[in-house]
């Protein structure tokens, strides 16, 4: 018989939700709790993207069977506490087979698309034993590869999806089976137009699952984490941050993109689009309540959360002087977009340029924006200064530019640091500085005491 449900859910578990054989039966639990969750959409079980990236680089052959044998374990401890390990436990084994495949090729010749077939390992192996989990609860669903739905462009390591192409393939491939069915699937993994496998950035799980609840018109989507909510700021920063109960898209994507870690930063866009709500919660402590993200919520506070994102690089372009000053900015950044780099936050003087550059979201662990092809050409307009190792601070809040005392707010906390960068004024909804990295930490401590605390 075929059931209809309009209002379904997308569930998303993260890493830790499936750590280990207990913690994918209380994901499963979550699961079963609610019939209307008909997708489930998985992350890598913890520490296993991290030691795929890692094999991804190539190393050498001793600690290259070191991180084999890690990979292994992970998967044999699930494998080994089913009532049947058996039923998964050839696949597994063709999976790791191929992992140490491609891992010995990543010592000869590395590459962007070789890391993310290897990579995409980790969430093929999660979702094969999550849906072995759920056989052995008596449970109706199936696995499902994500890569026949998710369609991207091929940037390797952080790649681009083609939403109306993901609409079209879930519409037809997907949406049948979740009628009949609980399908699972993987987070993180797509695949390009030659049918290469691609990912979407570290993180990637949370894009997936609301990518897919756009597709099917789901009625939410639910982000199972090991933190119940988004906090004001990270609390192993701040013990004392709080629980945010609900808080708006627009407030959400801006703490998401300015590095809380809770969302992988693009995964608002495809529920603001279809005004999906998004729920976060932990799948540790079901009882301790989530944070629900939607269109708008009351009283919406002036301050509303602090975000810090690391791994940052300033870029200072010095004009010469021969370089006539009306056209240096477009000169500048048009070569930047000929050379592919993006940035968030320009400040300007009268003859530099100031760029923060942003490297810390790629699959690969290295910053592959600035190139020499990029420096050589920076060269015949600018003398180049880079610094690296530098922390983003965001201050996210409503209307700032309209409110009195923001700044006397952030930076008289500030006095002990040095402030490298301000922006301020082109969003009223935040304000950013950037600071030398091993300075973040306390630096939020200090705001988040005085606007939060
Ligand atoms: N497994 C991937 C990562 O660790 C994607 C994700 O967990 O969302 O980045
Ligand atoms: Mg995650």
């Amino acid at each position: 018989m075929t059931r209809i449900y309009p209002q379904f859910i997308v569930a998303k578990f993260g890493g830790t939700s499936v750590a280990d054989f207990d913690a994918m039966n209380r994901s499963a639990s979550i699961v079963l709790a609610n019939p209307n969750v008909r997708l489930v959409v998985l992350s890598a079980s913890a520490g296993v993207t991290n030691l795929l990236v890692e094999l991804s680089e190539g190393l050498e052959s001793h600690q290259q069977l070191d991180k084999l044998d890690t990979l292994r374990t992970i998967q044999y401890n699930i494998i080994s506490r089913l009532k049947q390990p058996t039923v998964i436990s050839k696949e597994i084994d063709n999976l790791l087979d191929n992992i140490s495949r491609l891992a010995q090729t990543a010592t000869v010749s590395p590459s962007a698309a070789l890391s993310d077939e290897l990579v995409s390992h980790g969430e093929l192996m999660s979702s094969l034993l999550f849906t072995e989990v759920m056989r052995e609860r008596g449970v109706e669903s199936s696995w499902f590869d994500a890569r026949s739905v998710i369609r991207t462009d091929s940037t390797h390591g952080c790649a681009e999806p083609q939403v109306s192409a993901v609409a079209e393939l879930a519409e037809t491939h997907l949406r049948p089976r979740i009628e009949q069915e609980i399908m699972i699937t993987q987070g993180f993994i797509g695949r390009d137009a030659n049918g290469r496998t691609t990912t979407l950035g570290r993180g990637g799980s949370d894009y997936t699952a609301s990518l897919l609840g756009e597709a099917l018109h789901a009625g939410r989507v639910d982000i199972w984490t090991d933190v119940a909510g988004i906090y004001t700021t990270d609390p192993r920063i701040a013990p004392n941050a709080k629980r945010i109960d609900s808080i708006s898209f627009s407030e959400a994507s801006d703490m998401a993109g300015y590095g809380a870690k809770v969302l992988h930063p693009a995964t608002l866009l495809p529920a603001m689009r279809k005004n999906i709500p998004v729920f976060v919660g932990s799948s540790k402590d079901t009882a301790a309540g989530g944070t629900l993200v939607c269109c708008t919520t009351d009283n919406p506070p002036r301050y509303r959360a602090v975000a810090v994102r690391r791994k940052q690089t300033l870029l200072r372009l010095h004009r010469l002087d021969e370089q006539p000053s009306n056209r240096f900015l477009a000169q500048i950044f048009t070569l930047l977009a000929e050379h592919n780099v993006a940035t968030d936050l320009v400040t300007t003087s009268e003859s530099t340029i100031a760029l923060a550059l942003d490297s810390s979201n790629a699959t690969s662990g290295e910053d592959h924006t600035l190139t020499t092809a990029l420096f050589t050409a920076l060269a015949s307009h600018c003398r180049v200064e880079v610094e690296t190792g530098l922390a983003l601070v965001t201050l996210v809040g409503n209307q700032l530019t309209k409110e009195l005392g923001v700044c006397n707010d952030v930076f008289s906390r500030l006095e002990e640091h040095a402030v490298r960068m301000i922006c301020h004024g082109a969003s009223h909804n935040n304000l950013c500085f950037l600071l030398p990295g091993d300075a973040a930490d306390s630096a939020v401590k200090a705001l988040h005491h005085r606007l939060f605390e």
